[in-house]
């Protein structure tokens, strides 16, 4: 897989600010390169992406997308388009498959979303066809469809990297 994005589906300013912040965090951490956020809320940018500056790599976030131009856009380009739902095919089922793409759009909700997505997504996944999270579902299709341990991957630039230890914190800080 060369390119992950996220497109952030029905956030709502009020109710949805921290959910979809993970989202987004766990997206960059986790090998994607950039989320579109189909809502208005510039807090969620200013968040996720001062994060990035702090703490490495270029991830960014594209406030109040159309998300249909946006996946329109995407496929003319080439990309694909996986929305995850629990109604979908599940992930195991489809994983070897998705790992063949080299431009991958990962879409998932808040509310319900609208129901033309599943017409216009190439695949619906289900991360288990439970409900739980879009925190999760982003989190584990990430992990699953990786072709390289994206625990493992080194997000550079950063003013402060972590020393891994055993007990307590050590945090690196470049002037
Ligand atoms: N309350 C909303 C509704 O009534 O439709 C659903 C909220 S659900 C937590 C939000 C998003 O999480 C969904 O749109 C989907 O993208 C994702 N999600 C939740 N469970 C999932 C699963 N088992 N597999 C894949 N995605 C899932």
């Amino acid at each position: 897989m060369k390119r992950i994005v996220i497109l952030r589906l029905g956030h709502r300013v009020f109710r949805d600010k921290r959910i979809t912040t993970h989202v987004g965090l766990t997206a960059r951490a986790l090998g994607a390169e950039g989320m579109l956020l189909a809502s208005d809320d510039p807090s969620i940018k200013q968040n996720i992406e001062d994060v990035a500056t702090r703490w490495g790599g270029n991830f960014y976030v594209v406030n109040d997308v159309n998300w249909k131009q946006e996946i329109r856009k995407w496929k003319e380009e080439g990309g694909k388009v996986c929305h995850l739902s629990m109604y979908g095919i599940n992930l195991p089922d489809a994983v070897a498959e998705i790992r063949q793409c080299e431009k991958l759009m990962l879409v998932v909700g808040a509310e319900k979303v609208p129901s033309e997505i599943y017409d216009l997504a190439d695949w619906n996944i289900a991360v288990g066809n439970q409900p739980h999270s879009e925190v999760a579902a982003v989190a584990i299709t990430l992990d699953r469809i990786a072709l390289s341990d994206p625990l493992q991957q080194c997000l550079s630039g950063g003013k402060l990297s972590i020393i891994p230890t055993e007990r307590g914190k050590k945090v690196i800080e470049r002037q």
